[in-house]
């Protein structure tokens, strides 16, 4: 039931990884707010769900995402100190460092050293020995190298969500789960209505956080938005030993043809997650994606997997759909909506925002304020709104 004489500080579409942020960063300011989800908190049907995200620094898209990478571990630190009031809550982030493998001039290791380099940021560099060495689960051709980077790890996608939620809901934000919003409108007084399929709610500002589903909130704002369907899978294997007790790192490895796929250490008995970044189905709705198991898709990665990995039998345990909004130049966008003070968003994170998402919720909340950082200017719309044909 929406109460239509309620108008709210601000209301925030969409509560998964940014939406959840957002409405924790507006609740702290003290601000009455409402977080509307098509869903509800930590579900399974957008991108932020599936174990783990890789959290890292050394950032192989761009340097300017180093900034932005550091604030992103100081605030999963401060808010892992919130959400563990007792040990028994696992860890939000754990940091089992990161290999990152290719060639020496291929995108990832180029990236990867130029960030660290531009930024002052430690890593280690190994040989095809070394990395065999340390982690005989690599089976590593002699042209590739390793860059380690000792600090970076995974966050526990989920739980990160729920602790974002919990944290606004202690500060008062109110939530509407199973609530799809249709449409929304700012009149001149600078009103804003929301219309959903369960009824209208207003507020004084507006946060579209709507991930796969952001193109059709923003209205005839084109950013050129792609969805790629990408099946996370988890993998019991024999005689190695991959699991996070044994201090296994997260990886990712580019190939010689640009491919790329990544994995993660074993966690709470369910497998080693191993995944491709590059390729996907191209989706035109998250509706769309078909969530059984995708043959296609846990074949390249078997075939990642006896290429470059030592072990005996290995068995798919688990798998699971996700999407990535991809923007044309792989960058995020996050901007106010043109033509209004009071509305913002953020979308195509492109199949890797999840780190950044505190930074990116409280961002959010500094723009309803009238707040800019140079920081993200190279993630404002600019001339960047052009569909990629
Ligand atoms: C397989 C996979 C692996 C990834 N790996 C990494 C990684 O290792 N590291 C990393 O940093 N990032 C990674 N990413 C990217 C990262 O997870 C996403 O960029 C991030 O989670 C997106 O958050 P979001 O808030 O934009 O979208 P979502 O979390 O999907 O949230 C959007 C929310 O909006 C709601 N919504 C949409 N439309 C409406 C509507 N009309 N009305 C009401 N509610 C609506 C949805 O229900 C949803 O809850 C990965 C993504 C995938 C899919």
């Amino acid at each position: 039931m929406s109460d239509q004489s309620t108008v709210y500080d601000c209301i925030v579409v969409g509560y998964g990884g940014v939406g959840s942020a957002s409405l924790m960063a507006a609740a702290q300011k003290g601000w009455s707010v409402l977080g509307i989800d098509r869903f509800g908190p930590a579900h399974d049907r957008g991108s932020s769900h599936g174990q783990t995200r890789i959290i890292r620094r050394a950032y192989f898209e761009h340097p300017n995402y180093v900034p932005l990478a550091n604030r992103a571990f100081e605030m999963w630190g401060e808010l892992n100190k919130r959400h563990r009031t007792s040990l028994d809550k696992k860890e939000l982030l754990t940091q089992t460092g990161l290999l990152q493998m290719g060639r020496e001039d291929s995108d990832v290791i180029q990236g990867v050293v130029s960030s660290a380099k531009t930024h002052g940021l430690t890593i280690e560099h190994f040989t095809p020995d070394e990395i065999r060495q340390r982690l005989p689960l690599f089976k590593i051709p002699d042209h590739f190298v390793g860059v380690f980077e000792p600090n970076a790890g995974f966050l526990r996608v989920e739980l990160c969500v729920a602790a974002m939620i919990q944290q606004a809901v202690k500060n008062g934000a109110e939530l509407k789960s199973n609530h799809c919003v249709q449409s929304w409108d700012v009149d001149q007084q600078g009103l804003v209505t929301v219309e959903t399929n369960r009824g209208v709610y207003r507020a004084r500002r507006l946060v579209i956080a709507a991930g796969g589903w952001s193109a059709p909130l923003l209205g005839n704002l084109d950013l050129g938005l792609q969805l790629l369907h990408k099946q996370q899978q988890w993998f019991q294997l024999d005689r190695v030993d991959q699991k996070l007790e044994s201090q296994f790192p997260c990886f990712l490895l580019e190939e010689d043809n640009g491919d790329c796929f990544y994995g993660f250490p074993e966690i709470d008995y369910l497998g080693m997650k191993v995944c491709e970044h590059s390729g996907g189905v191209p989706v035109s709705s998250p509706a769309d994606i078909d969530r059984g198991l995708d043959e296609t898709q846990l074949m390249r990665t078997r075939q990642f997997m006896r290429e470059y990995c030592n072990y005996g039998k290995s068995r798919l345990v688990h798998h699971s759909a996700c999407v990535y909004t991809m923007s044309p130049d792989g960058h995020f966008f996050i901007d106010r909506y043109p033509g209004f003070s009071n509305v913002v968003f953020a979308a195509g994170l492109s199949g890797h925002g999840f780190k950044f998402a505190p930074v990116l919720g409280s961002y959010l909340v500094d723009l309803l304020e009238g707040n800019q950082a140079s920081e993200f200017d190279f993630l404002k719309i600019g001339d960047r709104a052009k569909p990629s044909n």
